[in-house]
């Protein structure tokens, strides 16, 4: 329901917390987070409020990282439980992927990851973009190029935003006919499905369009958001200046 990606040199849990707490009005039955820190990925994630979320974060606090993604998520497939909600992981626990929408040829992709050998933990259509993201990483140039690979596999409507713990300083996102939008600030960049969840921080926006990806690198953030489509090809882009009053 909502998405939240952040890279820069905040804390990414304190940007993707706040990020979230602005698109609580949008609904949702459970909330979590993921943390690139110390060579690896760290995640919390909670059926109910953002608030269950926050104390689970007290009793079990994250390691300090700059890269994050979080999400709030409205179930479509498998209940609002603990395991279910987002972000899910591969089994290996390096890639970390946030969802909205609905991938509807989940259960064929399922059933083949199973025969690989993949064991799947939710009853999500989410999970199998962790695994096949994992899959794609393994023998191709980067999280960008393995999202691409997947997206082309996937039926439905879809925003995706995920990290590898391979790429500490990459966030990469994904959309078909579901909104997210790039926050480009200084030295940091943002993804969310709307940009309330990012204006506290930068008012420069650029819009995907449909059937793109982006990349976000910590590194220059004037080239360090690179947008294609699901082919690789360099995508035209829309960028604006958000002026609504954020008080409102
Ligand atoms: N279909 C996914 C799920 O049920 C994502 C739902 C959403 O958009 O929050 O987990």
């Amino acid at each position: 329901c909502g998405i939240v990606g952040y890279v820069g040199s905040q804390s990414a849990l304190d940007v993707v917390l706040a990020g979230l707490k602005r698109l609580e009005y949008r609904g949702y039955d459970s909330a979590g987070v993921a943390v690139l820190a110390d060579g690896g990925l760290a995640s919390a994630r909670k059926a109910g409020k953002l608030a269950n979320l926050e104390k689970e974060l007290v009793e079990r606090p994250l390691p300090a990282g700059a890269t994050g993604i979080g999400h709030t998520r409205w179930a479509t497939h498998g209940g609002p439980t603990d395991a279910n909600a987002h972000p899910h992981l591969d089994n290996a626990g390096r890639v970390a992927v946030v969802h909205n929408g609905i991938i509807e040829n989940f259960a064929e992709l399922r059933a083949e990851l199973a025969e690989r050998g993949h064991v799947l933990e939710s009853e999500t259509d989410t999970e199998v973009v962790a695994h096949l993201l994992a899959e794609e990483f393994s023998v191709c140039a980067g999280l960008a190029e393995a999202m691409r690979l997947v997206c082309r596999r996937l039926e439905g409507a879809f925003t995706l935003v995920a990290v590898h713990a391979d790429e500490p300083d990459v966030v990469v996102g994904a959309r078909r006919n579901s909104p997210l939008v790039v926050g480009v600030g200084e030295d940091e960049a943002f993804l969310a499905s709307d940009v309330a969840a990012f204006i506290a921080h930068t008012r420069s926006a650029i819009e995907l369009g449909q059937d793109q990806v982006v990349e976000l690198r910590r590194d220059g953030v004037g080239d360090g958001v690179t947008v294609t489509d699901f082919d690789g090809r360099p995508a035209e882009v829309r960028s604006y200046h958000v002026d609504w009053d954020a008080s409102a």
